[in-house]
Parts: C-alpha cells; sequence; structure tokens
C-alpha cells in the first residue's frame, strides 16, 4: 500500500492525536509552547475559515491569551477546536463559539455589555477588548472569584464581575447596549429582555437537550429575534429557592 496522506489539520480524531503528542513531546522537554503561534492558527483555521469576518472580533480573537483562561493543566489544548472543562462541572466555551457569538453581538467601542455566565472570564476579556464596559455575572462564586482575579491581574480594567444569578439580570446598570448568555436556559428570561437598550442585541442559546443560538434585537417597534444554528451549552441554573 502507499504510503497514506497526512493528515490535514483539522478537527478529526488523527489530528488530535497528532497535535496532542507533539504538545506533550514540548511538555516533556520542558519547552513551552508557541502560545502565540497556535492562536494565530486557531483564528485561521477554526474561526476565520467558518465565516467569522468582523475584523475587530478576529483582532482580539488574536489578542486574548485563552491559554491564561484555562486549568494550567489543559493550557496546551487552550487552542483546540472544542470546549474544556475549567471546574465546578463548567466549561469554557468553544473558540470559534466565543468569536461567532461576539460578531452576532455586534459591539461598539462605546458599548456597554452584559455577560451572564462568566466561567473563566475569557469571554469577558474577548468583549473588554472591544467595548467600553462589560458586566459579568457568575453564579458560581469559586469561578466569579478567580476570574475576578485572572481578569484583574492580565489588565481588563473595564471588566466588572459580579458574583449572583444573571437570570435577573442586572437591572441597576441596564439598559446594556448589548447582553451575551453562555449558559442556556429553556426560555429566554424575561429581566433579560426588559435590560436591552433600543438597537442593542440578546445572543443566547435557548433549549433543553436540543439548543439553539437565537439572536434578539429590540428596535423602535419591539422585538425582533432569528434562530442561527444548534449548539450545546451547559444550562443557566437557578439560585435556590427563587
Ligand atoms: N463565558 C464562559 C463560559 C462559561 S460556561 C467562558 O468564557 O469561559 C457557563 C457559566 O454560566 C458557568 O460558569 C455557570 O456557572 C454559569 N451560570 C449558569 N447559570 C447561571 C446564572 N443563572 N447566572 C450566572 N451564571 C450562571
Amino acid at each position: 500500500m502507499a504510503h497514506p496522506r497526512p493528515p490535514a489539520f483539522g478537527t478529526g480524531p488523527a489530528a488530535i492525536v497528532a497535535i496532542s503528542a507533539i504538545l506533550l513531546l514540548m511538555a516533556a522537554s520542558g519547552s513551552e509552547p508557541d502560545f502565540n503561534a497556535l492562536r494565530e492558527r486557531m483564528v485561521e483555521r477554526q474561526i476565520e475559515a467558518r465565516g467569522v469576518e468582523d475584523p475587530r472580533v478576529l483582532a482580539a480573537m488574536r489578542k486574548v491569551p485563552r491559554h491564561r483562561f484555562v486549568p494550567e493543566d489543559l493550557q496546551a489544548s487552550a487552542y483546540h477546536d472544542g470546549p474544556l472543562p475549567i471546574g465546578k462541572g463548567q466549561t469554557i466555551s468553544q473558540p470559534y463559539i466565543v468569536a461567532s457569538m461576539t460578531e452576532l453581538l455586534d459591539p461598539r467601542p462605546g458599548d456597554r455589555i452584559l455577560e451572564v455566565g462568566t466561567g473563566s472570564g475569557y469571554q469577558a476579556a474577548v468583549l473588554s477588548e472591544l467595548v467600553r464596559q462589560v458586566h459579568s455575572i457568575e453564579i458560581v462564586p469559586e469561578l466569579a472569584e478567580r476570574s475576578r482575579a485572572l481578569l484583574q491581574k492580565l489588565g481588563y480594567d473595564n471588566v466588572e464581575v459580579i458574583t449572583g444569578d444573571g437570570w435577573k439580570g442586572l437591572p441597576e446598570h441596564a439598559p446594556f447596549d448589548g447582553i451575551v448568555v453562555t449558559a442556556a436556559p429553556v426560555e429566554i428570561p424575561a429581566p433579560l429582555l426588559e435590560q436591552l437598550a433600543v438597537g442593542a442585541r440578546l445572543v443566547i442559546p435557548v433549549g433543553n437537550a436540543d439548543q439553539i443560538m437565537r439572536v434578539v434585537e429590540r428596535n423602535e417597534d419591539g422585538l425582533s429575534e432569528r434562530d442561527l444554528y444548534p449548539v450545546r451549552f451547559v444550562p443557566l441554573v437557578r439560585e435556590p429557592g427563587k
């Protein structure tokens, strides 16, 4: 048999095994992976290749050091094409999903954005590069504390992490120029719709077992919505007793 063609870099098992082996070898030899090169490749092959076009979003994805937002033992996998565990049963979203949700939000430099589901803080950091102020709510106190400290350490001064239930939004800072929710409710929480400014968008995965990425926009004459692509997020939970 002729030599099989080497696998193209992709998401197939062979590619993942090959990349993991290279990263393991690098780790064993004590040298750190070239995170900048891995990040550039992530943007080209996972994000641009799938149609994300907004130059500001692409620049933010090129800039934010995703490996700093994953557990240390998973840093070598930070630029893989998938979600990763971040502890407490939660995950950091796949890079493409972060880029796509950010693009769908259509962020402008002067905007004030609400994120529900801080998790690792990565999506908040990406938004922080693009807008004036990010308010991000996380219901698991340990995750909120960790992300708050990390974002501060990395210099993301325009992100405020709030510990609490994002179901209610953040009425004291509403209305927002955009809201992004990174955990899935079965139905959109009414307070989030109420806290959208005119012209603002809510980007939110909705559903139970089958979830869909939905964009709701508030216009002068009401709300319009469109459904985009199937997704799988952790559930948006409610504070016990609420
Ligand atoms: N945006 C995150 C992805 C986080 S996963 C990132 O970039 O890493 C979703 C997060 O939503 C989890 O951390 C989970 O604890 C949180 N979450 C779930 N329900 C919530 C709620 N009602 N309010 C706030 N955060 C919630």
